[in-house]
């Protein structure tokens, strides 16, 4: 293959003599703009895939994580409706694996919502001191039970009004509750990993980060089968775990990669 040629230039003392000239190598791209360019596009084609397209390019993402992650289910240990509530609650700004050491001896002490409603406020805290953030999750959790004697006759309801009434009950926690322990695909849980891996993907087109939690829900209802909502979102967990984590996403080896327009655009 023939060389490329260098470009020649004259030096500041050529242009004064007309004779010298000096050799200068092409500029090059540097690592950090190759991926910004590469990032750039991403954005460009998420923007501009037609939903019919994206909708069979989802299609295709569902069912490599199916084959990947085949009965994935949630990784907060619970046994009832009550139980996976105050996990969800405790597992705010803390990983699944921290809640799940703390939640034994709690459900234990508090076996239901009189109980967590009539906690000692001082030692609740202690129980779930260690997931952090432990004072508002202790009033969440206190107010949470006394809603769930009060105005549900001590269950927890399963409809998303309801749970909506209940303090310390968003929608992403009430999406968990009516999709994981009701089996009802009404919204699609957006937790960091979800919120992460469905910019990523190109499953969200609206959202201006992985954090605009309330556009990419939209769209993910807009472009996952309904029947899906709730398999998908545990499958999407396990891969953010696993092989698209928030820093060193791992795309050479991510079987999602053809489908994915954020595959190796990162440093
Ligand atoms: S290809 Fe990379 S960015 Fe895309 S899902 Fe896989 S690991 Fe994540």
């Amino acid at each position: 293959m023939a060389k490329k040629a260098k470009k020649k230039t004259p030096t500041r003392a050529a242009k004064k003599t007309g004779r010298a000239t000096r050799t200068v190598a092409p500029k090059k791209t540097t690592g950090k703009k190759k991926v910004k360019k590469r990032a750039s596009k991403v954005a460009t084609s998420r923007d501009k895939e037609s939903l019919e397209a994206r909708r069979t390019r989802a299609g295709k993402i569902i069912a490599e994580l199916d084959r990947l992650y085949h009965g994935a289910e949630c990784a907060l240990t619970h046994k009832s409706a009550l139980q996976l509530l105050v996990a969800t609650i405790l597992s705010a700004q803390c990983t699944d694996e921290r809640v799940n050491k703390v939640t034994p001896a709690l459900f234990k002490r508090f076996p239901n919502a009189k109980a967590f409603a009539d906690a000692e406020p001082a030692e609740l805290e202690e129980l779930v001191k260690s997931t952090g953030f432990f004072r508002n999750k202790t009033k969440s959790i206190k107010g949470a039970g006394r809603a769930i004697t009060d105005n549900f006759n001590g269950e927890v309801p399963d409809n998303m009004d309801d749970l909506l009434t209940i303090p310390g009950v968003a929608r992403k926690t009430a999406n968990v509750i009516l999709g994981t322990w009701f089996g009802k695909n009404i919204g699609v849980v957006v937790d960091t990993h979800i919120g992460r891996l469905a910019h990523r993907l190109g499953l969200s087109w609206r959202s201006r980060d992985s954090k605009d939690a309330v556009k990419i829900e939209q769209d993910l209802m807009e472009v996952l089968p309904q029947q899906t909502w709730t398999d998908v979102g545990h499958a999407l967990i396990y891969h953010g775990r696993q092989v698209c984590n928030a820093r060193k996403p791992d795309c050479p080896s991510c079987t999602l990669a053809d489908l994915c327009p954020s595959a190796n655009t990162f440093d």
